[in-house]
């Protein structure tokens, strides 16, 4: 089968080779991959960048983001499964060490993470937990659906800083994790939500204002904090969600928020600059995390299914895994919401 693979330990390595259809094992299903995203995370897996808590394996079928059918049923799985249209949740955590035990598996230290820790779903097929293969509603696309592993962190995100009614927040980095934020906040009823970035984002903002997105800040033109005190009347906004990954948007992130504030940080970086005086002179609660537990991919698997957000828009660009090279690059450029690979 094609797939898109880390061929080498070398920064950039990058492949679209033909490789053996994986075997279902006890437990397992076959997935024909329909869909799957393009994430920050795999550009870094390329470069080299990624920190994670196991070595990337090297080969590896890169991507986790995707949503598929089910051809084939392993040992143990009920055939019934076959024709199942689903979506996969990419991680499983070792079942037995305590994180797991009280139902964190985004926290045991030796989980399995697809197109991380294992191949992924850059590829015509994967053999995945039967576990893990998610039914989608029939009113949501596949390329929809390739989006549940995103939106299911925009989901934890929620359950984390609690957004109310009548609030104001401000999203860091315009680009795909930062638009689902736009769109969930907007539908938890937030009066404003202001989208913070780069000049070179001005594409990213003009779909996020017709997003719902009530402002647009770009950082290199204008002072952020002085913007941010002006729109929110002195106060500094509620919600503050950090998806630029850069040192300077997480200081950034503590000397906007309000007081009494949360800020939700996505960024994985290993320092960065902030106050930790703003901080505690606000009384501001900042959130840490990765990836998700069942229970925000099932979340997402439901707003998707009920139809009150439109995700449609979010896919700005399409490619077969022949073109991964021009997937990668349309990424890299900046004018791009959510890149998917179709098939
Ligand atoms: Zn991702
Ligand atoms: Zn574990």
């Amino acid at each position: 089968m094609k797939a898109i693979i880390k061929a080498s330990a070398e920064a950039g390595s990058l492949e679209v080779t033909d490789i053996p259809t994986p075997v279902v094992g006890p437990g397992d299903v076959l997935v024909k991959i329909h869909a799957s995203g393009i994430c920050y995370t795999d550009a870094t897996i390329i470069e080299n960048k990624y920190i994670g808590r196991k070595p990337v394996p090297i080969p590896m079928v890169l991507g986790h983001e995707a949503a598929g059918e089910i051809v084939e049923a392993g040992p143990g799985i009920s055939s019934e499964r076959v024709g199942e249209r689903v979506a996969l949740e990419p991680i499983a955590g070792c079942g037995r060490c305590h994180q797991c035990l009280i139902g964190n598996q985004n926290m045991c230290a030796a989980w399995d993470h697809i197109g991380i820790t294992c191949d992924g779903t850059f590829a015509e097929y994967i053999a995945i937990p039967s576990l893990q293969a998610h039914r989608i509603a029939d009113s949501v696309s596949y390329g929809v659906a390739s989006m549940t592993e995103p939106f299911g962190l925009v989901v934890r995100t929620l359950e984390q800083v609690k957004p109310m009614i009548g609030e104001t927040a401000a999203i860091i980095g315009p680009g795909s994790i930062g638009a689902m934020h736009l769109l969930a906040l907007k539908a938890s009823g937030l009066a404003k939500v202001i989208m913070v970035g780069l000049d070179k984002d001005a594409k990213r903002f003009a779909l996020a204002e017709k997003l719902g997105a009530d402002h647009s800040i770009a950082v290199d033109k204008e002072d952020a904090v002085e913007a941010i005190g002006r729109l929110t009347g002195g106060a500094g906004v509620d919600i503050v969600v950090e998806t630029a990954s850069s040192p300077k948007a997480t200081g950034l992130a503590f000397e906007i928020v309000a007081a009494r504030g949360r800020v939700s940080l996505f960024g994985l970086y290993p320092s960065a600059e902030f106050s930790p005086v703003q901080m505690l002179r606000r009384g501001v609660t900042a959130f840490g995390d990765v990836a998700q537990v069942t229970r925000h991919f099932v979340g997402a698997l439901r707003i998707m299914a009920s139809g009150v957000i439109d995700f449609a828009p979010l896919i700005t660009h399409r490619f077969g895994l022949d073109d991964a090279l021009q997937a990668m690059d349309a990424k890299k450029k900046g004018d791009t919401i959510k890149v998917v690979f179709e098939a």
